[in-house]
């Protein structure tokens, strides 16, 4: 058993141009232990009232400063934990933070290149290698990828048809057994043998986050992700099973309401926006202190999930991520107190083992026969499991002279025999069930007679009934043909398609079975078709207008993620020529095998035959030109070996590639919805004349709606869109998208837009405030 203090990093996120000076500096005492000081500038300062302190001090295990990448906050921070995890304890790694300030980016990943690829990823990879080097286990792996929001939990590992809300996915719940273990009912474990298969899953539950999400719901800000690596092994032949598993979690923003410098509050007085994540801060703040012995875990659903990981049985890691803007320095503070709170707390971890019951049995089998033939050479008899027909018959005798003494105090002695004294017992209970049935027997003898009578009597009410029965059954026939003779006449009267409930209840529960559980290899399925199917056109059915499309493609050209489509498009094709390649080389390496293979076999006949006509010594030593090929069949077999390696690494890097390209495009689509119906808004609004039609004015009513909360228009939203700092709450003008807005379908109106677009553009372009 080890105490592990919770490990506790920090990662400032790159600010890019608007590097601010001397806000905050690193200083690198030893390996393991760094300070951040941040330093509150001047005219901030005095915002800060009754809080004269300048400079704060915080400490972590190291700080990962702006310039840090993916893979060295992997090597340091998700590594360990992974082989603690391998070796059978539970693990978690978390990240805290504001919005914006790197979280996602930490844990799943940026959308942009393959190199950014995060903690999720990058785990999955590191421990599928791992497993494939151990032959001496046997591994079984699952993963699982949580929601929380609004204390509702949602499975994400689910396959769905059609984009739709978080309600849509299957809800989670919470149960607690009667030794206080957590369960979560309906969250599928989905079963994952490699790397690839739970890529997949994660590409899949990534998908259903995004597409979950609505300018409602805000759900990246506002709900905690776990994916959970489930581990369990087993060593050949032995009967202890290890499990444990692996949390990932991605907390929602950490912001909170009432900032300081805005009416002068105290930074203490903010309060967070997230609840559950004010009962996380209670849990540490319980964990922290002595001598506490109850820890509020039950308060909401992300603590009662990640209870083991907060004080219990588990490799915890924290990750405070900071966005060192001016604007954000509070916020900034508040995740590092957080940090200090959560580095104070240590965690008691156990390598997780249980034993198999099959296994137990063969080994608990072994050890009685083993027993019994050491009992066989003390006593010098060799004891079966049965008795013999002379004892059984002395101990019957012992029994009935045992039974028939009326001493109280007599005993039965048979000696210090298992076998016997079982045998006395059974024989014991025989007699006293024998003597019950007889006793029954004569009581029963009496009571026939009246039975006998009572049965005769129910018989003739069943006949009774029986006729009544049928009487009724003919009355209701009658009934029930008039009744269907009228709706028939109604029927051919309205001569209207009457929709039969049947079917309806059929595809319901069709619906019903498809979304339960699925396989990777559905999963598999399910992104390659999204990947076919353009977004919005499985909103639509297909259905897009020219204007519509047209309109897209101008949106697309000045879309800010536009670029990273084409680098990643550029990327992956180099990469499918490199596979291409590396496939043919592959090819040509084997055909070289197996003609090197040929050759020796030709060279054997060759001196087979030699040997019988004309046999020398020469011809039973070593064959140097067999040796020879022999060492070019094993060159050749390295060169395959390290080629495969290579494709295999291709593979998954395709597949991520992908991806990120389907994830960004989804993206644009979603921030095309909202624009278009901005857009939609706005002709409205200048010129009203042209969306008046009864067609249009049926189809824009929530764009319309919709417009009202926005102001800004296509090239101011493009503007901020781009330089906007997510990490700053006051300036989000950008609403998310709504999943649920509708495109029109509705040519005219689609061409009427388009018409407003472009020529609005042509004047912003005249005016030089075009977007390129
Ligand atoms: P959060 O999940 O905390 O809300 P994100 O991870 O979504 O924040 O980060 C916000 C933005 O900042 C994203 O566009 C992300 O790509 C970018 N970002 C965050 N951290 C880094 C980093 N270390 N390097 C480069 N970009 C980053
Ligand atoms: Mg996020």
């Amino acid at each position: 058993m080890a105490k592990e203090a919770i490990r506790v990093y920090a990662r400032v996120k790159p600010l890019g141009r608007r590097q601010p000076a001397g806000i905050y500096s690193v200083d690198d005492y030893e390996k393991s232990l760094s300070a951040l000081e941040i330093t509150v500038p001047h005219d901030l300062a005095e915002g800060f009232v009754n809080n004269k302190q300048e400079s704060y001090k915080f400490k972590f295990q190291k700080i990962f400063d702006q310039e840090a990448k993916q893979d060295v906050v992997f090597d340091s921070v998700a590594k360990p934990v992974a082989e603690c995890v391998l070796a059978g304890y539970n693990g978690t790694i978390f990240a805290y933070g504001q919005t914006g300030s790197g979280k996602t980016f930490t844990i799943t990943g940026g959308a942009e290149r393959y190199s950014d690829r995060g903690i999720i990823p990058r785990t999955l990879s590191y421990i599928f290698g791992q497993l494939q080097k151990d032959s001496s286990k046997v591994y079984t792996t699952h993963v699982s990828y949580l929601e929380i929001y609004n204390e509702c939990g949602y499975d994400l590992l689910v396959q769905r048809d059609k984009a739709s809300s978080l309600e849509d996915l299957p809800k989670v719940t919470i149960m607690e057994d009667a030794d206080q273990n957590i369960h979560l009912k309906n969250l599928s474990l989905q079963r994952a043998t490699n790397e690839e298969e739970a890529l997949n899953l994660l590409f899949l539950g990534d998908t259903n986050r995004m597409i979950a999400e609505t300018p409602m719901n805000e759900a990246s800000t506002r709900s905690h992700c776990i994916f959970t690596i489930h581990i369990s092994s087993k060593e050949t032949g032995s009967a202890t099973i290890r499990r444990s598993k692996l949390h990932l979690v991605d907390l929602a923003g950490s912001e909170r309401v009432a900032k300081t410098g805005v009416g002068g509050h105290l930074l203490t007085e903010a309060k967070y926006i997230n609840v559950s994540l004010h009962y996380l801060e209670q849990v540490m703040i319980a964990l922290a202190e002595k001598n506490r012995s109850h820890i509020p875990y039950r308060n909401c659903m992300m603590t009662s999930v990640l209870r083991d990981s907060l004080g219990g049985n588990c490799m915890t890691t924290m990750i405070a991520t900071l966005s060192m803007d001016k604007r954000n320095i509070d916020e900034s503070i508040s995740t590092c107190r957080f940090a200090q709170r959560v580095a104070l707390i240590k965690n008691e971890v156990v390598i997780n083992e249980e034993i198999d019951p099959t296994l137990m049995i063969v080994q608990l089998k072994k050890e009685i026969q083993e027993l019994k033939d050491e009992l066989a050479l003390v006593t010098g008899k060799q004891r079966t499991s049965e008795l013999s027909q002379e004892e059984l018959l002395q101990l019957d005798e012992l029994i009935e002279t045992f039974l028939e003494d009326n001493d109280p105090d007599s005993t039965l002695d048979v000696g210090a025999d298992m076998r016997k004294i079982k045998y006395c017992f059974i024989r014991v209970k025989q007699l006293k069930i024998s003597d019950k049935k007889l006793l029954s027997q004569n009581i029963s003898e009496e009571t026939v007679a009246n039975k006998e009578a009572e049965l005769k009597n129910l018989k003739e009410l069943l006949q009774q009934r029986d006729n009544e029965i049928v009487i009724l059954v003919n009355m209701l026939k009658e009934e029930k043909k008039k009744a269907e003779d009228a709706l028939f006449q109604l029927a051919a009267a309205s001569a209207g398609s009457i929709v039969s409930e049947k079917p309806l209840s059929i595809k319901l529960e069709e619906s019903q079975s498809r979304s339960t559980s699925i396989s990777p290899k559905e999963a598999k399925d399910f992104i390659s078709s999204v990947h076919r199917l353009p977004f919005f056109s499985r909103q639509t059915g297909g259905r897009m207008s020219p204007g519509c499309q047209e309109a897209f493609k101008i949106f697309k050209q000045d879309h800010a993620d536009n670029r990273a489509i084409e680098d990643n498009k550029e990327i992956l094709k180099q990469r499918f020529a490199e596979a291409k390649c590396l496939g043919d080389k592959l090819n040509e390496v084997r055909n070289k095998i197996n003609h090197l293979k040929g050759a020796i076999t030709q060279r054997r006949i060759q001196r087979a035959a030699l040997a019988v006509s004309s046999p020398s010594e020469e011809l039973n030593m070593l064959d140097p030109v067999e040796e020879k090929l022999r060492m070019q069949i094993e060159e050749e077999k390295n060169s395959y070996k390290t080629m495969f390696n290579r494709l295999k690494v291709l593979k998954v890097e395709i597949k991520h590639l992908q991806f990120l390209v389907e994830k960004v495009t989804m993206k644009m689509q979603k921030d095309f919805e909202v624009w278009w119906s901005e857009e939609a808004a706005h002709l409205q609004q200048e010129k009203p004349e042209m969306v008046s039609s009864p067609n249009s004015a049926a189809v824009y009513p929530q764009f319309i709606k919709s417009s009202q909360r926005r102001t800004s228009s296509f090239s101011e939203t493009m503007r901020v869109g781009l330089s906007e700092d997510p990490a700053d709450p006051t300036l989000k003008t950008r609403t998310l998208p709504s999943s649920s807005i509708p495109l029109t379908g509705d040519s005219q109106a689609d061409a009427d837009i388009l018409a407003f677009i472009k020529a609005r553009q042509n004047i912003l372009q005249k005016k030089g405030l075009g977007n390129k």
